[in-house]
């Protein structure tokens, strides 16, 4: 998405050197180039809006130091800021809880909440040394069911059977006391998600969570989706407190549009990145270094 703002402000902001701070008139212009990037990048509007003027309230009154240009010192304040929006430090996953610590999967269907349930058993199995018990309430597909199963012993983690017909509130609760049972030490629930926000599923999830109690419930998003990223996240995050996003698919996202709008929306620390289908491609989420990977 910033590919080409480190280029653009060179052209605007470059020309005008040798004095110690940005003018108000150097840093409308830059501010114009940003705010065209973060648009061509499918950053929601109103967040848009805030994190320009954040930028340009830094750069007012900033020094430029000898050695920076003044498109360089305007980029370094841009990346300072995306990084602070984006959360500025790690967020690891919270597993402080009395076992089984239950982790709740929430996004809409094709996000790919399946598919990081087994990421993440498997990262918490083989680098956490934890034992994992998984359970799928969608009884509306039992496709999906049965894709769990197939992704819990890909990843060699232990999966509670569930059946079509049954409460998706009913299977949770055996869920937590087949963990208890066999002392597991997380559970993941995954859960039911329509194509579009619908109240159903809200209600739904809501009980579950109400049912649960879980240390972490995350929303998993497309990164692909861009400006729609940001209204899914909205509409979850005013159902369920959302303690953490799952951004799915940032490989396929050269733009990175996704990552700014959900956590400015959401409040909630991005703590994963999928970067791939494979149950492996799974990344910590850094805030420094995608800034300064989408920076260029
Ligand atoms: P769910 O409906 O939310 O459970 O979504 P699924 O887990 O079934 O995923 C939907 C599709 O997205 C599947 O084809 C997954 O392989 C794919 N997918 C999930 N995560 C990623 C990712 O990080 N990168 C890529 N490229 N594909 C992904």
């Amino acid at each position: 998405m910033f590919e080409s703002l480190s280029q653009r402000l060179s052209g605007v902001l470059d020309s005008l050197r040798g004095q110690g701070r940005l003018t108000e008139d150097q840093i409308n212009s830059a501010a114009r180039e940003l705010r065209m990037a973060l648009l061509e990048a499918d950053v929601a509007l109103p967040v848009i809006k805030g994190f320009v003027d954040a930028v340009k309230a830094k750069a007012l009154g900033a020094e430029i130091t000898q050695s920076l240009t003044p498109g360089q010192a305007f980029l370094r304040l841009v990346q300072q800021t995306l990084t602070d929006t984006l959360g500025g430090e790690v967020v690891p996953l919270n597993l402080r809880a009395q076992p089984p610590a239950i982790l709740l999967m929430a996004g809409l269907q094709g996000a790919g909440k399946t598919t990081t349930v087994g990421k993440l058993a498997k990262l918490l199995k083989e680098r956490e040394k934890k034992s994992v018990l998984v359970v799928s309430c969608d009884v509306y597909r039992p496709a999906a069911i049965e894709q769990l199963r197939i992704v819990a012993g890909q990843v060699g983690v232990e999966f509670f059977p569930s059946e079509v017909g049954q409460s998706p509130q009913a299977i949770a609760r055996a869920a937590v006391e087949q963990a208890k049972k066999t002392y597991a030490d997380v559970l993941i629930v995954d859960t039911a998600g329509r194509t579009t926000v619908d109240e159903d599923m809200m209600v739904e999830l809501a009980g579950l969570h109400a049912a649960l109690d879980p240390v972490e419930t995350l929303f998993v998003v497309d990164a692909m989706t861009g400006q729609d990223a940001a209204k899914t996240a909205r509409a979850f995050a005013d159902r369920v407190p959302l303690t953490g996003v799952v951004l799915t698919k940032a490989d396929g996202d050269s733009r990175g549009g996704a990552a700014l709008s959900v956590r400015q929306v959401t409040g909630a620390p991005i703590k994963y990145i999928g970067v791939g289908e494979k149950s492996d491609k799974l990344e910590v989420f850094h805030p420094d270094r995608i800034a300064a990977r989408i920076l260029g």
